[in-house]
């Protein structure tokens, strides 16, 4: 598959703040691509890069191979959903829809009789808006709308209106910033599917911009994780969920048990007062960061235990219990299906690919 979007070594300051810094990344054609990270991270400031709202301090956006760092937004073939989808209140959904279409001009450039290079500006006609306003509404489920208020619609409709009105210039890429974080919880619910099954439909590229972890494994094809202006890891939602491979990425996504430890051999790490087996060679002596996930820890007898200790705390959580269980310094996260009993000594069990082991000095960045 062929990159359709390349950020290349990009900076941002404002003044002497670095908003953005060594931001490398491919975006293949057709892909689903977030940026995830906490408040301030950088997510907008790399996603207005891209569209062109601002420019980069340093390095290049390549478009199909090209330089467009600094091509003003009106001239990219990318279109931005925002969060506040900023509709006009005054128009209807068909001119909502077709407003940009409307200013459009069209320019063929050829070569007339006499040699000479001509070039034709043309507005699209009124039965071309028709029908690409009939089609931009069929693909977000809303056909036979053109007539309706903005007023008279929810909000999960107003942002498909949103979005009809950022596809139907048909762009090669959709950038979308939070674009449901206006929406209550479970119409976000619904619109994440909903988005999912329409970038299929549409086959455009997207970049999609959140600070929820759950939407964006839920939706993704890559996710970009940041922190501080920078890259964690870039991965499938797998990759990111299973194979975190700093702290932060760990931390920010889902729940996770970080344990110092050392590594006694070269495939074998010691924490929590036990040894256990690693399926990745370290340097022996290294001081390490073990992650493990709450849901890959078995609760089992405590003579059958690698790890022991008692159990502190019990919630129950509809599908699972959260449990806490004290051993030593360290408290450890369970999740599991089975309950238990304050007070109870449990012995703890791991298999060895739920044991993720970082060294101890890259939880900065590495990528
Ligand atoms: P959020 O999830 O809260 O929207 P974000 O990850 O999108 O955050 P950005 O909006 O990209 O973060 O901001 C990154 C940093 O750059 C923040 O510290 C922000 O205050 C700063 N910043 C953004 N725009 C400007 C500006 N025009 N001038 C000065 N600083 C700015």
């Amino acid at each position: 598959m062929d990159n359709i979007i390349e950020l290349k070594g990009i900076k941002k300051c404002y003044d002497d703040f670095v908003a953005v810094k060594d931001f490398n990344l491919e975006v293949k054609k057709g892909e689903f691509v977030t940026f995830l990270g906490p408040s301030g991270c950088g997510k907008t400031t790399t996603l207005r890069m891209i569209a062109g709202f601002e420019l980069p301090s340093e390095g290049h956006i390549l478009l199909n191979g090209k330089d467009i760092s600094v091509l003003p937004p009106n001239k990219r073939p990318i279109n931005t959903v925002f969060q506040r989808y900023a509709l006009f209140p005054h128009l209807n959904i068909f001119d909502n829809i077709a407003f940009g279409l409307k200013m459009k001009t069209i320019e063929t450039t050829y070569t007339n009789s006499k040699g000479e290079t001509v070039t034709r500006r043309e507005k699209l006609s009124k039965s071309e808006i028709r029908e690409k306003v009939k089609r931009a509404l069929e693909i977000v489920d809303l056909e036979g709308f053109e007539k309706r208020n903005v007023s008279t619609l929810s909000g999960g409709q107003q942002q498909r209106i949103a979005i009809a009105r950022a596809i139907v210039n048909e762009p090669e890429i959709l950038l979308l910033d939070e674009p449901l974080g206006a929406l209550d919880s479970k119409m976000r619910k619904e619109m994440q599917l909903e988005l999912k099954a329409m970038h299929e439909k549409f086959g455009i590229t997207f970049i999609y911009v959140t600070h929820d972890q759950e939407e964006a494994l839920t939706m993704s094809d890559k996710v970009v994780v940041m922190s501080d202006g920078m890259i964690q890891q870039v991965g499938t939602p797998e990759e990111i969920y299973n194979e975190p491979n700093t702290v932060f990425v760990a931390d920010f996504i889902g729940e996770s048990n970080i344990f110092s430890g050392k590594m006694s051999d070269k495939k074998k790490v010691s924490f929590c007062n036990a040894e256990f087996p690693c399926l990745d060679d370290f340097h022996v002596g290294a001081d390490v960061d073990v992650v493990i996930r709450p849901e890959d820890i078995e609760m089992t007898a405590p003579e059958k235990g690698q790890i022991k200790g008692t159990v502190q705390s019990v919630i129950f959580r509809g599908m699972h219990y959260d449990i806490t269980v004290q051993s030593g310094n360290n408290e450890v996260l369970i999740k599991s299906t089975k309950n238990a009993v304050i007070g109870e000594e449990l012995g703890l069990t791991i298999e060895p690919d739920g044991i993720h082991v970082i060294y101890a000095q890259t939880n900065i960045n590495t990528y």
